[in-house]
């Protein structure tokens, strides 16, 4: 059998707030094949949820809103003293304020097109940054997009704008952190009913219609992202990739034209 071992290694998962967030859902079989990882949350209101979910892991929680350069640079400074290294950076998080989803794209005002920027695509450079002189004998970064980002898709206007500048910026940011052996990596998940999600006006709609025209038919399930992002930051298996967005979605993103009377 082909097995897995990451006793030694160690992670920053950013972006976990409870047990559906896709963060959690890559942490998991990290944890599984024995790396130890570092969680960090939004605010203190998130804590007691994730110290419920983490307990009995060897780990520790930094808070970091990453709109905030002293958190970041604490979150790292934290990582850099306790595991003195980093291998893995989980980047699983992003906002838009509720009125960018609610309101037509041509009407986004200039700070809530900063707030999704900053904090959806810029997060992830301000990130890397930080983690990459960590990453002493190479490491591996995965971020979580959606197709929105190539395509419209109602509703998610600025975020589908934020989510093009992060796809770019994975590529950027892998050629910058190749010559170290630094992976850069995107995963494009299809529609997952996370507390995120939930700001998505019509999202109900949008995920129904998603599981009925992909080509399995069905929704994924967020430990098939899990997976994905767990062969990308192992590099036994995803040692090749790098500057790529991976599509996890049910093989939607490649559908030309939806026909109603698909055999069902
Ligand atoms: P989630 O609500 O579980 O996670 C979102 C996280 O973003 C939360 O932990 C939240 O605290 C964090 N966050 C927001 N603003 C922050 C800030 N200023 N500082 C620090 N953290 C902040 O939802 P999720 O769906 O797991 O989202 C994770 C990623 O996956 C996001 O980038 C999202 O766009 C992406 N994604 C989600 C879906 C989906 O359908 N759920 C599909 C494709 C991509």
């Amino acid at each position: 059998m082909y097995t897995i071992d990451l006793t030694g290694k160690t992670g920053l998962v950013m972006g976990v707030a409870n047990q559906r967030s896709l963060a959690w859902a890559i942490a998991q079989p990290l944890v599984q094949a024995g790396a130890r990882l570092a969680y960090s949350y939004q605010g203190e209101r998130l804590l007691p949820a994730l110290e419920k979910l983490t307990a009995g892991q060897d780990t520790f929680l930094v808070p970091c809103d990453v709109t905030n350069d002293d958190d970041l640079d604490a979150l790292f400074e934290t990582v850099e003293a306790r595991y003195g290294r980093l291998d893995y950076l989980v980047h699983a998080l992003a906002f838009a304020p509720q009125v960018t989803f609610d309101r037509p794209f041509v009407e986004v005002a200039r700070d809530d097109w900063r707030t999704a920027m900053d904090v959806s695509a810029y997060s992830l450079v301000a990130a890397t940054r930080r983690a990459a002189p960590l990453m002493r004998d190479g490491g591996s970064i995965v971020t979580l997009s959606y197709l929105a980002a190539e395509r419209v898709v109602p509703h998610y206007n600025m975020m589908g704008v934020a989510k093009a500048a992060l796809e770019a910026s994975v590529r950027y940011l892998a050629y910058d952190l190749g010559p170290q052996g630094i992976r850069v990596n995107a995963l494009s998940a299809g529609p997952a009913r996370t507390i995120a999600a939930r700001s998505i006006s019509g999202f109900g709609e949008m995920y129904g219609e998603a599981g009925r025209a992909s080509m399995l038919k069905r929704n994924i399930e967020t430990d098939e992202v899990g997976g994905l992002g767990f062969a990308l930051l192992a590099g036994q298996l995803g040692g090749g990739v790098t500057g790529a967005t991976i599509y996890v979605d049910a093989g939607f993103h490649a559908i030309g034209m939806f026909l109603p009377d698909r055999a069902e």
